[in-house]
């Protein structure tokens, strides 16, 4: 009788699963729209849209002029839709016609026997196989890898990381118990853009099995902490419901999610940022409201003193970033911050001629304040603090979030020369 009841209620548990799984967000002829505002009023008109609900969806920063804004427009809202940007005269083109075609190409193209197969970097990876992965590295290489538990996920999912050491015992040895300086990367934040956990993974890779001089040096010089997913729920969502899905999964009254990039305790919701739990820069209803945000901050905090670098891989742009983003006020070791990106830009160009560009983020590309370089940088006291938007240019088109595949690799080749030029250039190998 009991093994029924079991069985009943396993029977139940799986409907329930597929109940939730099988609400996949479908954009069957949702508009593609580009707009491009060319006057404040424009700029404010667009805004007035942007979190009105689940027919219109932004894939950009609506903050600045001539900059190009992508949007995803339910049929029925087309005209309406329309009709705002004829009456503010607002420079736009279709994109698009059937936003649900392009999605449903990229997951044609995605390898179905993946799960089975190797860990490579020729495919994006879903959440498990990724941390399967990081605790096989564990096993694998004893004496200088350990994972890590940074924090949780609304969900209640492990936010993962590895700490990657080399020396006697350092893999499992306290933080602290070594005087190397550490480095911080991180992942993930933004669930739909999937080269950012990829390439953090292909930098794991390259600090364990490159062979090249320079890489091993570096490798072997400092404690790495590695974040490939801080967004877990995100992520995970964006495989089994909706692929453009960015922030957290926190409910909040009829929408969800609080964008965890604009949720961290430095100068919060000062600028760029929304009141709005709908728009997709939700700030969240206070500093460090999400789970996700609030356990990694404590992580990173037993750090404090020991990380000289952090780095934060969003998407896309091709843009390198650091402080601040609240206030055009330059930080203090600007100069420094300002000659190591130089050179990291310069550095990335090299193998593919692919072309970066930025600066401070409030002037680089907009006011946002509660991203976690600021807070690394500003409360961590971390005193090189970087963001890398990756692949593709942003001159891209809607596809921008959904970098093919076989970009992976370039991209990471490129990333890891910019890192350890950017590194050399800190000076922190010199001090060692
Ligand atoms: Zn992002």
């Amino acid at each position: 009788m009991w093994q029924q009841l079991v069985l009943i209620a396993l029977l139940g548990l799986v409907a329930t699963i597929n109940c939730a799984t099988a609400e996949r967000v479908r954009y069957d002829n949702y508009h593609v729209f580009e707009l491009q505002p060319q006057t404040t009023a424009q700029l404010v008109a667009i805004q007035a849209l942007e979190g009105s609900g689940d027919s219109l969806l932004f894939l950009n920063a609506v903050h600045y002029l001539d900059a190009k804004i992508n949007v995803l427009v339910a049929p029925h809202r087309v005209a309406d839709f329309l009709s705002v940007l004829q009456h503010n005269q607002i420079p736009h083109r279709l994109v698009d016609e059937n936003a649900q075609k392009s999605l449903d190409f990229e997951e044609l193209v995605a390898d179905p026997n993946r799960r089975g197969g190797e860990y490579t970097w020729a495919e994006y990876h879903e959440l498990e196989d990724t941390y399967a992965w990081l605790r096989a590295l564990a096993e694998k290489y004893p004496d200088q890898v350990s994972v890590f538990v940074a924090g949780k996920s609304y969900e209640g999912r492990e936010i993962l990381g590895v700490k990657i050491a080399y020396g006697s015992g350092s893999g499992s040895s306290d933080d602290g118990a070594t005087k190397r300086r550490g480095i911080f990367i991180e992942g993930g934040m933004h669930a739909r853009e999937w080269i950012s956990p990829a390439t953090t993974t292909y930098i794991i890779n390259q600090l364990l099995t490159s062979t090249n001089a320079d890489v091993r040096r570096t490798a072997e010089s400092f404690e790495w902490y590695v974040v490939p997913h801080s967004n877990p729920d995100g992520y995970v969502y964006t495989h089994t419901n909706n692929r453009l899905w960015r922030k957290t999964r926190t409910p909040y009254g009829n929408c969800f999610g609080a964008d965890p990039n604009r949720n961290w305790d430095f100068h919060w919701n000062e600028v760029g940022s929304s009141n709005n739990p709908c728009s997709d820069t939700y700030a969240g209803p206070k500093a460090f409201s999400e789970i996700e945000t609030r356990t990694l901050a404590e992580y990173i905090s037993k750090l404090k003193g020991k990380l000289f670098l952090y780095l934060s891989f969003h998407s896309y742009s091709q843009l390198l970033l650091f402080p601040y983003g609240h206030t055009g006020e330059l930080p203090p070791n600007y100069k420094d911050l300002k000659r190591v990106f130089d050179v990291t830009v310069a550095a990335v160009s090299k193998r593919y001629g692919t072309r970066y560009t930025g600066g401070n983020v409030y002037d680089a590309i907009y006011p946002a304040a509660g991203a976690s370089l600021d807070w690394a940088y500003g409360t961590m006291e971390v005193p090189y603090s970087y963001c890398f938007e990756l692949r593709p240019s942003g001159s891209s088109l809607w596809t921008g979030f959904r970098l093919p595949a076989d970009q992976i690799v370039p991209t990471g080749e490129e990333i890891m020369d910019s890192m350890l030029a950017m590194i050399k250039e800190s000076g922190a190998l010199a001090n060692l």
